[in-house]
């Protein structure tokens, strides 16, 4: 028998020659790995000051006729060239859903829930958490998107949690009565804290009024050590047709002039002061700069500033 550490590839060869052709295929189907299709980690922390911030993808999927949603008020023509421009279908678009989990070492904050429940839960646990850990849920607005994942079935996701959100927000939203409202922050009212514009969430997480996309609609700035990064929700929710476009209207915005007022108000503040932001719907891991261009705004993804 040959001794393997001696056996030369002209002796391997033969002697795979020699085996039956069932462990011949059997040796050429391990060798193959299945084609998966796209995916991507559904986690990405940075640092800001003594701060971690963490994105979570609680759900992504591509949706069809994407000019149903954005550039409503634009001609056919004008969408498919600025699109065609940057390097983006027509046909369909992929929506990305982003919580963000900040722990600012003393408490861990939870901004947003998801579609539901259980995409929110699988994203955090990749990061490294678990759901008796959140301290507070941020609600940033009340959309089927963020208050989704608040209840998992009729028991609080997040047992250990207080809540927060705007008290514009709640408030329009208890008026209008609403079945996603009702079922899953009416349940946790008890808990819940309100704020208006310059409130604070916990020490360096301070509301900003952002209102337009929904009544009462909030971001928040995060402030370590000096560094700052806001959480802008939906005020902007394409990279290419909010931002280069902030005019262009939006099905999702409740009243669309306010919403477009709002965008660029917030656009103007992040490319003047250079503020990294992480928008809900952003094109995964969701951080990015602002850049103003021309007229209007480009978005930069962040790359490798917030690792260091
Ligand atoms: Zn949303």
């Amino acid at each position: 028998m040959t001794n393997p550490s001696n056996m030369t590839r002209r002796t391997a060869l033969a002697g795979a020659a020699a085996l039956p052709l069932a462990a011949a295929t059997a040796s050429a189907t391990r060798a193959a790995a299945p084609i998966m299709g796209a995916g991507s980690a559904p986690f990405q922390r940075v640092n800001l000051g003594g701060f971690d911030v963490t994105t979570i993808l609680a759900g992504s999927r591509a949706v069809p006729d994407p000019q149903n949603i954005f550039g409503m008020n634009v001609d056919a023509d004008t969408f498919n060239k600025v699109s065609a421009e940057a390097h983006l279908p027509i046909d369909q678009a992929q929506f990305f859903f982003t919580p963000t989990v900040v722990n600012t070492g003393a408490e861990l904050v939870l901004f947003d829930t998801g579609l539901s429940a259980e995409g929110t839960l699988a994203a955090l646990q990749a990061a490294g958490y678990s759901a008796d850990q959140v301290d507070i849920v941020v609600i940033t607005h009340m959309h089927g998107d963020h208050i989704g994942g608040l209840m998992n079935g009729d028991t609080p996701t997040y047992p250990n949690a207080r809540y927060v959100t705007g008290q514009v927000e709640y408030d329009a939203w208890a008026k209008a009565g609403n079945e996603n409202f009702d079922g899953k922050v009416k349940p946790l009212a008890e808990q819940m804290t309100f704020l208006g514009d310059g409130g604070s969430v916990a020490s360096g997480i301070t509301a900003m009024a952002a209102f337009g996309h929904t009544p009462g609609h909030m971001a928040y700035m995060i402030e370590s050590e000096g560094k700052q990064l806001a959480i802008c929700a939906d005020f902007a929710n394409h990279y290419v047709w909010s931002l280069a476009h902030p005019d262009w209207e939006v099905k999702f915005d409740m009243d669309k002039a306010a919403a477009a007022a709002t965008r660029k108000t917030m656009l103007d503040m992040l490319s003047a002061d250079g503020v990294p932001f992480i928008g809900y719907h952003m094109p995964w891991p969701a951080i990015g700069y602002v850049e103003k261009a021309d007229s209007a705004y480009a978005y930069v993804p962040h790359t490798y500033q917030l690792l260091l």
